[in-house]
């Protein structure tokens, strides 16, 4: 197997052997980007060849004198573009922030450059990472690396097919109602969104601030331990950070026997059929490794994605007022001020954002306001008190990642709300705040992966972790990788 197409954990110790260098991995992760970018694309801003090698070659600096920082050290990774990175443009993918250059970094870019990592580039997502697709980019695009006339998901679909087709070795993204797993479920990888409040949210631009977490895209669940490692720190810029004390890496075991995972028979019957039958399978490996599985029957699955669009596109609304032209990005001049915000966001912001944005401001205006958002907030508050009695018959909760495999690019660009019922199960861990993982667990007849999702108690990212890692013990869908087409290379495992 390529270099590229390696997990993290893998590389990492053939770093410590020596018997690689943090160079040959750049290259050879280069060289895919050569290969792969102009098919499955996935990238806004590629940095420099010379920086990215300058980045590995100090690792390699580092590992000669015995002095490498973490297990990240000197491995490539991609950032999706909405975090900071203190003079390297930071678009959200759209045509009001593609000149915009941040003067300081988020704190989970600052962890990533803290412990060694090789940024690579950053990576391209549904404009201000509304949507599930990725088709909602204003300045580059981005393809499903099984199948490159399919969607990658969103909108974290750049940090995800990066991963997916070895142009990166993990990446992060941001997940305010699914857009890590999602996409990680199309593209065949493993996505964790942690607990709200794990990660700092500080330098990274903001959606829906009660629903935003940032966490990692990997190829193996071992990956994911090793970096959120590295990012679930208490931040004092971040007024929500917890305090939390971690060892995910080194605390990971495949010891499950016993756990009870907890299933709406109802969340899995609405699938497609080869995710239907996937995720069934999944389940009775579950209970081969000693699991037991508990009924659930959730009262919200009916109301949750109008709440999650509700309060995501009220909290949008507000958040996204500060891009008017005066101080962030590209300025359109009008004959006055209102003139100049106007002209600026009517060019800038692409359809979906002013969908939301009007979404937002109608369902917080006074006439709605309670009919709307107030409503939205209580269906929040039932979320929680349903999972807050699920988790007293349960350890974890157990359901597809999405209701279909990935489909093909431009299908649900005519009616834009269709997309909106792509995210049927993933928001409800938003809306309560809790931990959620989406693991390969599967192919469809076509060949496109199938995604499982996990989600946990508060602050039990662990059991998650364990969960998942018992799992792949068991399984090889995550071992399998697309094939790449890119100078007659061979690239089955
Ligand atoms: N697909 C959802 C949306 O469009 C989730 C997006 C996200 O998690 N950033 O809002």
């Amino acid at each position: 197997m390529r270099l590229c197409d390696m997990p993290l954990y893998q590389l990492s110790a053939m770093l410590d052997e020596k018997s690689i260098s943090a160079k040959e991995i750049a290259q050879d992760v280069m060289k895919r980007i050569g290969e792969a970018n102009a098919t499955v694309g996935g990238y806004i801003t590629i940095l420099d060849e010379k920086e990215i090698m300058e980045s590995a070659q100090k690792t390699d600096e580092r590992i000669a004198a015995g002095a490498r920082r973490s297990k990240i050290d000197g491995i490539p990774y991609a950032l999706k573009d909405n975090m900071c990175t203190k003079g390297i443009r930071t678009t959200c993918s759209s045509k009001l922030l593609e000149n915009f250059v941040p003067v300081y970094n988020a704190t989970v870019y600052e962890h990533l450059i803290n412990a060694g990592g090789v940024l690579v580039g950053k990576a391209d997502m549904d404009e201000f990472a509304m949507g599930s697709a990725n088709e909602n980019s204003a300045l580059s695009f981005t393809r499903n690396p099984w199948d490159t006339k399919k969607v990658a998901g969103g909108s974290s679909g750049g940090s995800s097919a990066t991963v997916a087709s070895g142009q990166a070795v993990f990446s992060l993204g941001s997940d305010t109602g699914g857009s890590i797993r999602l996409p990680a479920s199309f593209c065949g990888i493993t996505g964790f969104k942690p607990t709200y409040s794990a990660v700092p949210r500080y330098g990274v631009i903001a959606f829906a601030s009660s629903l935003d977490q940032v966490g990692p895209l990997t190829k193996d669940i071992r990956d994911t331990a090793i970096v959120l490692d590295e990012i679930v720190k208490y931040d004092d810029k971040d007024s929500t950070s917890a305090k939390i004390a971690t060892n995910y890496a080194q605390n990971l075991n495949n010891n499950i026997k016993g756990m009870r995972i907890g299933v709406d028979a109802s969340l899995v019957e609405a699938t497609d059929e080869d995710t239907k039958a996937a995720v069934l399978t999944a389940i009775e490996k579950f209970k081969e490794m000693g699991c037991k599985i508990v009924d659930l029957s959730f009262n919200h699955n009916e109301i949750m994605v109008a709440a999650y669009y509700i309060i995501s596109s009220a909290e949008a609304s507000s958040n996204l007022a500060r891009f008017d032209g005066m101080t962030y990005g590209v300025r359109r001049e009008g004959e006055n001020v209102i003139d100049t915000y106007v002209n600026t966001r009517s060019w800038g912001f692409g359809p979906e954002v002013k969908r939301r944005i009007m979404m937002g401001t109608f369902v917080l205006s006074s006439g709605y306001y309670d009919a709307y958002y107030k409503k939205a907030l209580q269906d929040r508050t039932l979320i929680k008190h349903n999972f807050d009695a699920a988790f007293e018959l349960c350890d974890c909760v157990l359901s597809p990642t999405t209701i279909f495999t990935a489909y093909d690019a431009g299908k649900k660009l005519e009616h834009p709300t269709d997309a909106y019922m792509s995210d049927v199960f993933t928001p409800m861990a938003n809306i309560a705040g809790l931990p959620a993982a989406s693991i390969p667990c599967g192919f469809a007849k076509n060949g496109m992966p199938i995604g499982l999702q996990l989600i946990g108690n508060s602050y039990q990212e662990q059991t998650l972790l364990n969960m998942a890692y018992a799992y792949q013990q068991e399984t090889d869908f995550h071992l399998q990788r697309p094939k790449m087409t890119g100078e007659g290379e061979k690239d089955e495992v």
